[in-house]
């Protein structure tokens, strides 16, 4: 069975984080281990505190589980502090660089609350350059390069930066937070353009998305969700394009299926049993 790895904060309720990072994985049938990052104080409404974990009990976590075991795909979530998020960089050196990483670039909560200190923004597109795919949602993507990406054409310009700036390989600008239609845009870095050296040739692809409306509330850890499934799609061999497709149809019918366990927003549900 392949192994996915995510590096993530808990959510108490299971809708976010690395409870529901684990869920994702088992449904789509690897096995899931994690390595948490930080605590939350949160309910279905809102999270009320933070604390990250002890930055060198990250450190040791991770180090002390990739010398026994090698993951297929890593997915890191919240990380909370910047000794956190260099910790975290500092252990991935470790990990044999063909295996993929998917970057979720966790900035706020939906109620607003920072589930990353600011002085770790530059740490954090340190990471980056390790990552095979990011995926910022809108204002991650506004707040990390400075770019207005009201418009397609600002999301253009905002995942150039991604690519030549921070050196991803590959971003999925998520477009949930967008009036209209909720369309993703996936750059991937194709090469460097011969002639001119410093430019990057970047293939450009509009993902088509449809707004899923509940009557009974917002739904809650679907960016979490979204980039587990990619990097445990990415574990079982899918190519990226493909990996992402197929995370988005995952996560599209989860919210088709979305419940409520709390008074607050909803968590996703999966049709079929893990
Ligand atoms: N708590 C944890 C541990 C998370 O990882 C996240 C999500 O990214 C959240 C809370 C916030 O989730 P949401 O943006 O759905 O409010």
């Amino acid at each position: 069975m392949k192994i996915v790895l995510t590096i993530a904060g808990s959510d108490p309720t299971g809708g976010a984080g690395l409870q529901a990072d684990l869920q994702v994985i088992r449904h789509l049938g690897c096995h899931g281990m994690g390595v948490l990052s930080a605590l939350t104080v949160q309910d279905t409404a809102k999270v009320h505190s933070v604390l990250p974990v002890f930055p060198s009990v990250v450190l040791d976590q991770l180090r002390c589980l990739v010398r026994d075991v090698s993951p297929d795909a890593v997915k890191i979530g919240m990380l909370a502090s910047d000794d956190v998020v260099r910790n975290v960089s500092l252990a991935l050196a470790s990990i044999d660089p063909d295996v993929p990483v998917v970057v979720d670039p966790i900035l706020f909560a939906s109620d607003g609350t920072s589930l990353l200190e600011r002085r770790a923004w530059p740490a954090l597109q340190g990471l980056f350059t390790r990552s095979t795919l990011v995926t910022p949602n809108l204002p991650e993507a506004e707040a990390l390069t400075g770019v207005d990406v009201s418009s397609k054409q600002g999301c253009e310009k905002a995942a150039r930066v991604f690519i030549e700036e921070f050196e991803c390989r590959g971003v999925l600008v998520k477009g949930g937070h967008r009036q209209g239609a909720p369309d993703d845009l996936l750059a991937l870095r194709v090469g460097d353009v011969g002639s001119n050296p410093g430019e990057t040739e970047i293939s450009f692809r509009w993902l088509e998305g449809h707004r899923v409306e509940l009557p009974n509330g917002p739904v809650h850890g679907t960016g979490c969700a979204l980039s587990t499934a990619i990097a445990t799609e990415l574990a079982k061999g899918s190519d990226l394009a493909v990996a992402v497709d197929r995370a988005r149809g995952f996560v599209a019918d989860a919210l088709g299926n979305a419940y409520a366990v709390g008074s607050g927003a909803l968590v996703l549900g999966y049709s079929s049993p893990a």
